[in-house]
């Protein structure tokens, strides 16, 4: 089989604005021997743009808000639900050094009454920092699903969502779902892409991910191999907001679609899927019922993580 090898290190993508790339650059450190490799990826009928591979990060962030896997991801059975988990080291680097690649088996953390509630598709600079907000004066954590391509317009609010303490997990670079499932390939590239766009902001990356559109009737077992063999672990929702349905919803609608599922099923662990983009006024209007809901329900609330169980 023919493939690009693409010399990773050195590459600044030229999509990227000036802006951005000056922001890239200045953030790389100057040690690069190390971790100068070649990264194959099979041809597509676009260029594809090379993997900027992040430099190791000298000064990993340390804090008790959030758990940093080790090299053998052996300190990820955790009986908490609240901490967010990251990475220091990248899959190429990871590779490189002879660490563990693959997540091993967790035991899934059952508590009771969890919610997860989670924001994808940004982040924005207007809904989001609201969303933040909201968070912040009803002392509850959530879980953002960012797009690499927002996480390069908006850098400093992905700062501002690791830095009070939410989780963040990859959503893909574009969500273009053509792209995506056009092969198992084509989908982690553009991850590994995010990843490495996430640690040039906040010097770690994800290890949660949520594949655009979910994974059902877009995955096949190929997809779920190279998931697992790329070191992430997926997880869709089980409760919907119905923000992004075509006619969208008003906020009142989203409130009694979570209702009514909750009422259905009861989770002991749900996992609400909303939206933080410029268009979703509804569900900023909406989420302090959501949240004063679930509290009244008797959740408490929790951010994904590996051990997060899947939600079917
Ligand atoms: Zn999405």
């Amino acid at each position: 089989m023919f493939l690009a090898v693409l010399l990773a290190t050195g590459f600044i993508w030229n999509e990227l604005s000036d802006e951005k790339t000056s922001s890239a650059k200045s953030l790389q450190t100057p040690s690069t021997e190390k971790f100068t490799k070649a990264v194959e990826v099979e041809p597509s009928a676009e260029v594809t743009p090379p993997v900027e591979v992040a430099q190791p990060v000298e000064n990993v962030p340390q804090s008790d808000q959030f758990i940093i896997a080790n090299q053998d991801f052996s300190n990820l059975q955790l009986y908490e639900y609240n901490k967010p988990v990251y990475d220091s080291y990248g899959f190429w680097q990871r590779q490189e050094g002879g660490m563990a690649t693959v997540i091993p088996d967790l035991q899934p953390y059952y508590g009771e009454h969890i919610v997860y509630l989670t924001f994808d598709d940004g982040p924005d600079n207007k809904n989001t920092p609201q969303i933040l907000d909201i968070l912040r004066n009803e002392n509850v954590p959530a879980t953002f699903y960012v797009l690499g391509a927002m996480v390069e317009k908006n850098p400093e609010v992905l700062k501002r969502i690791f830095n009070e303490g939410h989780a963040i997990g990859n959503h893909s670079y574009n969500h273009n779902y053509n792209e995506l499932y056009s092969s198992p390939w084509n989908f982690i590239e553009q991850f590994q892409r995010t990843d490495e766009i996430i640690m040039s902001q906040i010097g770690v990356r994800p290890l949660i991910i949520r594949a655009p559109g979910g994974t059902y009737g877009a995955f096949n077992q190929d997809y779920w191999d190279m998931v697992k063999s790329s070191g992430y672990v997926e997880h869709d929702w089980n409760v919907s907001s119905g923000d992004a349905t075509p006619k969208g919803a008003t906020a009142s609608e989203e409130i009694n679609n979570i209702i009514s599922q909750i009422n259905t099923y009861n989770f002991k662990s749900a996992i609400v899927l909303m939206h933080s983009t410029a268009a979703k006024d509804e569900t900023v209007k909406a989420l302090p019922d959501i949240i004063h809901f679930f509290k009244e329900r008797g959740y408490t609330f929790g951010v994904i993580t590996p051990m997060t169980p899947t939600p079917w």
